[in-house]
């Protein structure tokens, strides 16, 4: 493990990069355990995962990253949001549309796999932010349906576990083809990077993830409640 340092508004933050563990580990089919606030030293530990995750996630070009992904058995996960990086502690969907998404997915644990699995293309979100304070969001489209992927994570299910043997199977055989395409899209992509170098330091700055820190107040359990009325199981 290697302690790294990042200047963050006005203050440096230590994180790490962490490593994914393999596809067929135990820790992935175990519900996660939820994030516990109760002491400074929790606050310190949601700090320094927020931050590490963040970066892990942007490190592996990924849209969504759970915790037991990287042998962390706790319910967090973090969320490519484009221009910054969420990290979510102990999300819950209380609420979804009842139209369904229309998007394929991979996953970060096993490459080149992109199955197309029944999500919602909407849902409200209940979380705690990296300051334990709670937050109710909604997504949609992309985002949304990663969401719900991480979230599946957390509670140790993997998305080849929804699509039918068949459509699994058919799916595996492209994985060769899939990982050699998105090899080249990375050399391209680096290519790409070194012709723009005069504008780097620019555009690194830009796609650095940022932390969002939810400022929220805290919910009463009867006000998170107002919101339910799907038939979420
Ligand atoms: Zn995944």
């Amino acid at each position: 493990m290697t302690q790294m340092l990042k200047y963050y508004k006005g203050q440096f933050v230590e994180y790490e990069i962490y490593k994914l563990v393999d596809f067929y580990d135990s820790i992935l089919r175990k519900p996660t355990i939820p994030f516990k606030f109760e002491s400074l030293e929790d606050n310190k530990k949601a700090h320094y995962m927020a931050f590490s995750m963040a970066e892990t996630l942007s490190e592996l070009g990924g849209l969504g990253l759970s915790a037991n992904q990287i042998g962390l058995n706790v319910s967090v996960c973090a969320i490519n949001m484009g221009n910054e990086i969420w990290t979510m502690f102990n999300p819950e969907i209380i609420e979804h549309s009842l139209i369904p998404s229309a998007y394929q997915e991979g996953c970060l644990s096993c490459p080149g796999l992109y199955l197309k699995i029944p999500r919602w293309e909407t849902i409200k979100v209940q979380f705690q932010a990296i300051n334990g304070k709670y937050v109710l969001q909604e997504f949609s489209g992309l985002t949304a349906v990663c969401v719900q992927h991480e979230l599946d994570h957390l509670n140790g299910v993997l998305f080849t576990d929804k699509v039918s043997k068949i459509k699994l199977e058919q799916a595996k055989r492209k994985v060769k083809n899939n990982l050699k395409k998105m090899k080249k899209m990375t050399v391209k992509s680096k290519e790409e990077t070194k012709e723009i170098q005069p504008s780097n330091k620019i555009v690194e700055q830009q796609q650095t993830p940022q932390i969002k820190i939810m400022e929220s107040e805290k919910k009463k359990e009867d006000d998170v409640k107002t919101f339910v009325y799907n038939t979420l199981s």
